[in-house]
């Protein structure tokens, strides 16, 4: 079963990029692109937003409702990346406003959810995770899981495989049916290794998705 791969450009990319993708990859449906807003276009990719508001509309000067992204065709969001946690102050309370938006709007949320080094450190992962599941989600299940350990985003350093599958099992566990991502430093080095994971659906790669080579590597893995 072809594994998904969900490239989040955070605040970097260009029009260039956005071409390079266009010519590299056309109607495929295992793969999400998250550009910036700006960037957001239908161009025969599944599209992904990379934020959006909490509630449907209304005075909140340069903000983006679910509804408008649903209204020009984007079937995905992340919501809770841990970027947005830590420098826009999100707490799980928010993070799970924001995805009954997505739901409400017939957007899948992507939620993220990650330890911090020290919890790592400490043997905490699966307590955080599931204070995380239990605090973040909403009641209906249409949404998707990424889990992304936050002292492995943008550090070149992983857990172990076997890591990452004890908590993609301890995951699935709770969520039979929901799409499971890892996410956190995937490179074409040790994406098809990460593929073989029974449990982990699909990757969410950050700084790996703005080179065309190696974001074209990784989904010839998947
Ligand atoms: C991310 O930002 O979601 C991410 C996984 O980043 P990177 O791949 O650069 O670690």
């Amino acid at each position: 079963m072809k594994k998904w791969v969900v490239a989040n450009w955070k605040m970097n990319g260009s029009q260039d990029l956005l071409n390079a993708y266009k010519n590299a990859f056309s109607n495929l449906d295992n793969l999400i692109v998250c550009p910036p807003f700006v960037y957001i276009d239908k161009f025969g990719i599944n599209l992904g937003a990379q934020n959006v508001h909490h509630l449907p509309n209304g005075a909140y000067t340069g903000e983006i409702s679910a509804q408008m992204l649903a209204d020009v065709g984007i079937n995905y969001c992340l919501v809770g990346h841990s970027e947005r946690r830590q420098f826009f102050n999100e707490s799980d309370d928010l993070v799970k406003a924001k995805a009954v938006q997505c739901q409400e709007s017939g957007i899948t949320p992507i939620i993220c959810i990650g330890e911090s080094l020290s919890d790592y450190l400490n043997g905490q992962t699966s307590q955080v995770l599931s204070q995380q599941l239990n605090n973040c989600f909403p009641s209906s299940l249409k949404f998707w899981i990424a889990y992304e350990p936050l002292w492995a985003i943008g550090t070149g350093k992983t857990p172990t495989m076997s890591e990452i599958a004890a908590v993609h099992d301890m995951l699935r566990s709770h969520l039979p049916n929901v799409v499971l991502l890892y996410g956190g430093s995937v490179s074409s080095a040790n994406a098809a290794e990460i593929f073989t994971i029974s449990n982990v659906n699909g990757v969410l790669v950050g700084g790996a998705s703005l080179d065309i080579e190696t974001i074209t590597k990784i989904y010839d893995f998947a």
